[in-house]
């Protein structure tokens, strides 16, 4: 197949010349992306039969930056795209990719996750929220927790136990979730950086039809784990910028992202903002204090190796390797970062880091950093976790000790 895939000049050439012809400011929104999507330019690498051109993996990049160069806007941000479709594209049934794939392209249905349970977190697989079969429906009883954007999500990605009397793992099952129903009861919740991005969200005799079962009965872990390999090496959110573009689809583009990016207003924060450290460092007048010296350059040596890290399996990724242990390398070492990052700010500005109202406008972000950074360790996997999967998958050393594993969920102690 290899030999016969286009190069990446004529992939550039050939979409370049169809986004030529065909974008339009002026249309709506939704009729761009519905043209987009059928001309199998908006997901290159999705199969011809499910809305894309059966192209490598790295084509889906290639065709973005021609979007953008054109100042055209491509497909919509969120985990619809980068989690829901992937999962599903993957594990089917055929009935439902071909439901849903489509208006999760043209940003007719927004997605949310619903894994987490007060319960299980890091544990996932020892969950209790469960579904039992009714008729040609499923019926949903239990809680989820953390759940980001469910407050204004159309479907939920749903782990839900389908079997109590086999191995925690096996008795587990993938469904798609319609959330505006009666069932569901999303709460969201206060964080303590004044953010309200993630809910709790009840399921009191949720429905949920059949055919939205994604791969089979009892097969949801693997499923789930096709969903957490694309989380771990989820790329950083970009927001949209279409520079000299004006028009109808434009205004709803940028109204898409201001939403989607309402909720996320507080992750670059809790990345760290290390990107401040060295201005903050001469505003505040710190920057011939060695100790300040030397903090900043062991943040950023760390940051630049990071980085390089991520580039590694990025260009893994664009040659179409599936996501492998860069992910998790990666994802441990945005958590240093952040962490590093928080505490270069408060060596820098002392206890005025804390103060939100100050005189600059980076005051606000510096405080902001300190309340959001703990975040970035525990989301998709704490570090905890990511050591064990590091420790297990890439270095090969003995699995943790379980005391759960090979008996009846039911009778494992909770
Ligand atoms: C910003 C953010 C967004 C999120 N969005 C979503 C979402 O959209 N959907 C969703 O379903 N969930 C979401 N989550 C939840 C997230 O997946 C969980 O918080 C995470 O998996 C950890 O689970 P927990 O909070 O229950 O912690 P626990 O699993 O209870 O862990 C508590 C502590 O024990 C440690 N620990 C646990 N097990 C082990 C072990 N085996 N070995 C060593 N240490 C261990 C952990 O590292 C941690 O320090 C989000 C979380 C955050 C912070």
């Amino acid at each position: 197949m290899r030999g016969t895939s286009p190069s990446e000049e004529q992939v550039r050439a050939d979409a370049g010349a169809w986004i030529a012809e065909h974008w339009d400011p002026d249309r709506s929104l939704l009729e761009w992306r519905r043209l987009l999507a059928e001309s199998g330019w908006a997901v290159p690498s999705w199969p011809t039969r499910w809305h894309g051109r059966g192209l490598p993996a790295w084509a889906d990049r290639a065709v973005a930056d021609e979007l953008r160069a054109a100042g055209a806007v491509g497909t919509p941000l969120g985990s619809g795209m980068s989690l829901a479709a992937p999962t599903i594209l993957e594990h089917g049934p055929d009935e439902l990719r071909q439901q849903i794939l489509w208006p999760t392209i043209t940003g007719e249905v927004t997605w949310c996750q619903l894994f987490s349970e007060p319960g299980a977190g890091s544990d996932l697989a020892g969950l209790t929220t469960t579904a039992v079969r009714d008729g040609d429906d499923w019926v949903v009883n239990g809680q989820k927790v953390w759940n980001t954007s469910a407050h204004h999500a159309d479907y939920g990605m749903l782990v839900a136990r389908t079997n109590w009397d086999v191995p925690k793992h096996a008795g587990i099952s993938y469904f798609v979730l319609p959330m505006r129903q009666e069932g569901v009861e999303v709460r969201p919740i206060l964080q303590m950086n004044r953010h309200s991005s993630f809910n709790e969200v009840f399921l009191g005799d949720a429905r949920i039809p059949a055919g939205n079962l994604v791969g089979t009965e009892g097969d949801g872990w693997r499923v789930a784990r096709t969903t957490l390999m694309h989380e771990r090496t989820f790329a950083t959110m970009r927001r949209p910028s279409f520079p000299g573009a004006a028009g109808r689809a434009v205004d709803e583009a940028a109204a898409e992202a201001a939403e989607h990016f309402a909720t996320y207003a507080w992750y670059p924060q809790r990345a760290g903002r290390a990107d401040l450290v060295i201005d903050e460092a001469r505003r505040r007048g710190r920057h011939h204090d060695p100790v300040v010296r030397q903090a900043i350059a062991d943040l950023v040596a760390f940051r630049s190796a990071s980085e390089w890290t991520a580039a590694r399996a990025q260009a893994a990724r664009r040659l179409g390797r599936a996501p492998g242990p860069e992910g998790s390398l990666g994802k441990l070492a945005a958590s240093e970062v952040a962490r590093r990052s928080a505490r270069v700010h408060a060596l820098i500005a002392g206890a005025a880091a804390l103060l939100r109202e100050g005189a600059h406008d980076n005051d606000a972000t510096i405080a902001e950093v300190l309340v959001s950074t703990p975040a970035q360790s525990i989301a998709g996997g704490t570090d905890e976790i990511q050591h064990n999967i590091i420790g297990e998958n890439v270095l090969g050393l003995p699995r943790e000790p379980a005391a759960d594993r090979g008996i009846p969920f039911r009778e494992v102690l909770r």
